[in-house]
């Protein structure tokens, strides 16, 4: 047999693609011929190359694909929860009044002050006679309210003094000024004791907000 034609050969006995009689061939002939061999050894070489290398590649970055896929998906997931706990806070937070009224506590009381007499006349927030100041986020500040947030038009606008009485009547906070549409801070109330606020101002009706 010639050794071009072996040489021929040679691709599809690579490839395993010959009829066994070819393969039986071509090995004989190699027994023999250096040359030929040698050129099998090198195409052999060739394609081995060719065939290996991608998969050693792809086994040597194999590790960092997965560690890039997972850290990926981890920063994903943690950019979805996070969007969804802020967004279901906020909604729960604008929509569920009883949350609002708990971080943002605010009670209001209107008082009609009949006359200009000197008199302390005492306030009721939301019906109680008495505040408790139960929770942290109280401001624990006393908002003389504007009359144009309201629509009767009845309201004054003028500044009012405001004092503030413990449960044995001793007075906490002594004769603060509000201003009208202002708020003052009250200091030193305490967190869960009754206090008994009280307003001395000139005729009028005034919404008088305790946040
Ligand atoms: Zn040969």
């Amino acid at each position: 047999m010639k050794c071009n034609i072996i040489k021929d050969l040679l691709p599809s006995y690579i490839d395993d693609i010959c009829s066994e009689d070819t393969a039986k061939l071509v090995e004989e002939h190699i027994q023999h011929c250096k040359e030929c061999k040698m050129c099998l050894n090198r195409m052999q070489q060739q394609t081995g190359f060719v065939q290996q290398k991608p998969k050693e590649i792809e086994k040597a970055i194999s590790p960092f694909k997965k560690i890039n896929k997972k850290r990926r998906i981890q920063v994903i997931t943690s950019i979805i929860i996070t969007f969804f706990i802020t967004t279901l806070g906020y909604l729960v937070y604008e929509n569920v009044g009883v949350v609002h009224d708990y971080f943002s506590p605010r009670v209001t009381a209107v008082a009609d002050v009949k006359d200009d007499s000197e008199e302390w006349q005492s306030l009721n927030f939301n019906d109680k006679n008495y505040l408790i100041y139960d929770r942290v986020f109280w401001k624990k500040s006393i908002v003389n309210a504007a009359s144009n947030e309201y629509d009767s038009g009845n309201e004054s606008e003028s500044d009012i003094l405001l004092r503030v009485k413990d449960v044995n009547g001793k007075v906490v906070v002594d004769e603060i000024q509000v201003k009208s549409g202002k708020s003052v801070k009250l200091e030193g109330l305490k967190k869960n004791e009754k206090y008994f606020f009280e307003i001395k101002a000139p005729q009028g009706r005034f919404i008088i907000n305790a946040i």
